[in-house]
């Protein structure tokens, strides 16, 4: 039989291990497929770029075979590649993706397969990020999401320890080891004014797994939306960016940052005035604080800001999550990424301008 990595009961990784493949006629698969699904897990269709519905999902969790429940990529792996389908630049386990030589189309590719049931997900291409350079180029039909949050839900029954064993299994152990060698994500962390603003400026960039609206800089005790607003905590609306490093640099998220605000004004962004607003970079190492020194002294240098750059250098010390309501203000709109990094500096310049058009709880 051959070996995959599966969900145990605690939604870890293990494996690989053993377990039967499963193997439907046509007429099971119609059955237990769409009709879209069929068409391409079963008829090795493609589904036309930019229509999948997973192309731009960055919530952290697992794709599975849409057709038998395999585990078969990572959310840690997704980049956006710019072609329209959804991809990532590694598997979730060699055992688990299949390749295959493809000549169809007058082509040469490797077509890509779910090594549990052979479903078509679609081709791998050789010109992927680091770090493996690979591309998996995946239609979104073929997959099934699951978040982080619910990856227990996805326990395969070759998992469960032998009846009459106390514990989890030797192979188990050793499984979960590996499923936690996963790629590091780094934490930015940035103030700068309305942090519906910046949150949504930051939401849709490749390499930007999530971004959350918070506050920064004060205790806990005054960590929320009311007592910040009095300009008297210490806090700052701030925003904690997770992103993979290899896919875009800290200096990379400070040059938007620097676009998605106006850091020459000093505890204030247009009509947003006070402390809660300043514009600040708190840093959560040495190595952040210096670069961050560095991009800011080269932005001061560089001419592009008419007035100096007064954005402060405050050492992370909590970052405090905002009420719920704060973070679904920019996820009402994330429909459009490319729209959303240009449109909403212009939303928020207009959100300055002309306040009163911003029913919220705000005014
Ligand atoms: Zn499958």
């Amino acid at each position: 039989m051959p070996g995959f990595k599966l969900f145990n009961r605690r939604g870890e990784l293990v494996g690989p291990i053993e377990a039967p493949r499963v193997e439907l006629s046509d007429a099971e698969w119609r059955q237990r497929l769409t009709p879209d699904q069929f068409r391409i897990l079963r008829a090795h269709g493609t589904e036309r770029p930019f229509c999948g519905t997973l192309l731009d999902n960055k919530t952290a969790g697992v794709y599975c075979c849409a057709g038998c429940g395999l585990p078969l990529f990572s959310s840690r792996s997704k980049f956006h590649s710019g072609t329209g389908w959804p991809s990532f630049f590694e598997a979730i386990g060699p055992g688990n993706v299949a390749e295959r030589r493809d000549i169809s189309h007058g082509m040469v590719r490797v077509e890509i397969l779910c090594a549990r049931c052979d479903g078509h997900l679609g081709h791998v291409f050789p010109d992927g990020p680091p770090p493996t350079g690979l591309r998996y180029c995946l239609n979104s039909e073929s997959l099934q999401f699951t978040a982080e949050t619910g990856l227990a839900a996805l326990a395969d029954p070759a998992t469960d320890p032998p009846a009459g064993s106390a514990g989890p299994s030797a192979a188990a152990d050793a499984g979960s080891e590996e499923g936690d060698e996963t790629l590091a994500l780094e934490i930015a962390v940035l103030a700068g004014g309305c942090f519906w603003c910046t949150e949504a400026a930051f939401e849709q960039l490749a390499g930007v797994l999530d971004v959350e609206s918070g506050y920064c800089g004060g205790t806990p005790e005054t960590a929320n939306y009311k007592a910040v607003c009095s300009g008297t905590t210490g806090h700052a609306e701030a925003i904690r960016i997770r992103y993979n490093p290899l896919q875009i640099t800290f200096e990379q998220l400070l040059e938007v940052f620097l676009d998605a605000h106006d850091p020459t004004q000093k505890n204030r962004q247009g009509n947003d005035v006070g402390p809660q607003y300043r514009s600040a970079i708190f840093y959560s190492s040495a190595d952040q604080r210096e670069r961050a020194a560095r991009v800011l002294e080269q932005a001061g240098r560089s001419g592009r800001f008419p007035r100096p750059v007064v954005t402060t250098l405050e050492p992370l010390t909590h970052f405090h999550l905002a009420e719920a309501y704060h973070q679904d203000y920019a996820r009402n709109n994330p429909d459009q990424p490319y729209i959303m990094y240009h449109a909403v500096p212009k939303a928020c310049e207009v959100r300055k301008k002309y306040p009163r058009l911003f029913t919220d709880d705000r005014r």
